[in-house]
């Protein structure tokens, strides 16, 4: 195979593109913080539900998310230490092991990346807020039809039952 020449020299100085990630707490975009939608059904009928969006599991609605948010930017990084996992070039600046990738020789080099990150992560990010909205929805439009269909199913047996027992009530009667 030969010898790799290594991307940047031990010691040299060169720009990072920074972890840039952050998460903060945000109003929900589904219920906008109130953690219930109402639902309108078929029949005209309308049903209050709890958030499916900002809640988790069996929890109650936040009527808040977390979302991600991305700022790269370049940085400084002192090249200290390489390292060579599989193709790829790891430097370690003594605190932080990046991988040769996010690293650039000069600052305009690093900023083109850094904007692009930006652009990247973010669409990444809304589209997966997006998801997760169609998929609660999905969830609570099933729910709603399928207790609604259990109400009516249970309110029928319930007629049934009481006929029923009154005609029992009065055979029972019409014998004493
Ligand atoms: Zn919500």
């Amino acid at each position: 195979m030969g010898s790799m020449e290594i991307p940047f020299d031990i010691s040299e100085t060169v720009w990072w593109t920074g972890y840039g990630y952050r998460e903060e707490w945000i109003v929900c975009p589904e219920c906008n913080g109130q953690k219930a939608l109402t639902l309108i059904q078929g029949n005209g009928d309308t049903v209050s539900i709890a958030c499916a969006n900002c809640s988790q599991g069996c929890e109650p609605p936040l009527g808040r998310i977390k979302r991600a948010f991305y700022h790269f930017e370049p940085q400084r990084f002192i090249c200290e230490k390489v390292e060579m996992h599989g193709y790829e070039f790891w430097y370690h600046d003594g605190e932080r092991n990046v991988s040769s990738e996010n690293l650039f020789k000069t600052r305009e080099e690093c900023e083109k990346r850094c904007i692009e990150l930006n652009v990247k992560k973010e669409k990444e990010e809304e589209s997966k807020i997006l998801t997760n909205i169609t998929r609660n929805r999905a969830k609570i439009a099933w729910s709603v039809h399928y207790w609604g269909r259990t109400v009516s199913k249970l309110t029928k047996e319930l007629d049934f039952a009481k006929k029923r027992l009154s005609e029992c009530k009065e055979r029972k009667g019409r014998k004493t």
